[in-house]
């Protein structure tokens, strides 16, 4: 399938992505997380969108464009993709279903995290993630068992630099001035399904899976 998931920063986008990848055999491709491995390798479009990362703003189009659309045309996305994070404008949608249609792959289906704002803060500011395995923690709902260190690999727990309140609350300005409409534009097409992403995860995923049968 052929598949989106969005919603804002803390709703889980991560773990639901995780669990559908490994379910249908899709690459999963998350803009934040190709940003953060081209900042990583300190290559020129990671310190561009660096510049943009820290202060929560969205990396300019022709950028993340570029970026996502090199990642689709790659062959493994020929039986299936999971987009996470992208697109996030009108422009990037655009250009997504221009390229997609190109190519024969056209998105089939939207699903679209919903979360409350105090859970959101809770779930950001408490994420902390293992830089060596990627296990994702959170100190108020789910510590690793030594405090800053992982249960799975021993490596040192990192807080991500945009994980803070007031990263949130501007990635938050930002999704409703820039994602709200993609979502609208999605929606008018009949392409998105709402899940209530404030429950336990276990129940999360079932509702996940209902939404994207319906759409099979
Ligand atoms: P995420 O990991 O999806 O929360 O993304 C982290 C940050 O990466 C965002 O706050 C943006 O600065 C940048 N980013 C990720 N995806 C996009 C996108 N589609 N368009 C613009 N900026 C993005």
């Amino acid at each position: 399938m052929n598949l989106l998931i969005m919603g804002p920063a803390g709703a889980g986008k991560g773990t639901m992505s995780e669990k559908i990848t490994e379910k249908y055999g899709i690459p999963h491709i998350s803009s934040g997380d190709m940003f953060r491995a081209e900042i990583a390798g300190k290559t020129e479009l990671g310190l561009k969108a660096q510049e943009y990362m820290v202060k929560g703003e969205l990396v300019p189009d022709e950028i993340t464009i570029g970026m996502v659309s090199n990642r689709i045309q790659q062959p493994d996305c020929k039986n299936g993709y999971l987009l996470d994070g992208f697109p996030r404008t009108l422009p990037q949608a655009v250009a997504l279903s221009e390229l997609t249609e190109k190519l024969g792959i056209p998105l089939e289906a939207i699903v679209v995290l919903t979360v409350e704002y105090d859970s959101l803060m809770r779930r950001i500011t408490g994420r902390r993630i293992c830089p060596k395995c990627g296990a994702i923690y959170n100190i108020y709902s789910l510590p690793s068992k030594v405090d800053g260190i992982c249960d799975v690999c021993g490596g040192t727990l990192k807080q991500r630099s945009d994980d803070t309140e007031e990263g949130l609350k501007e990635r938050l300005a930002e999704f409703d001035r820039q994602t709200r409409p993609v979502l609208d534009h999605f929606a008018d097409k009949g392409l998105t399904k709402e899940v209530n992403a404030s429950q336990p995860i276990e129940k999360v995923w079932e509702d996940v899976q209902k939404a994207l049968e319906e759409f099979q």
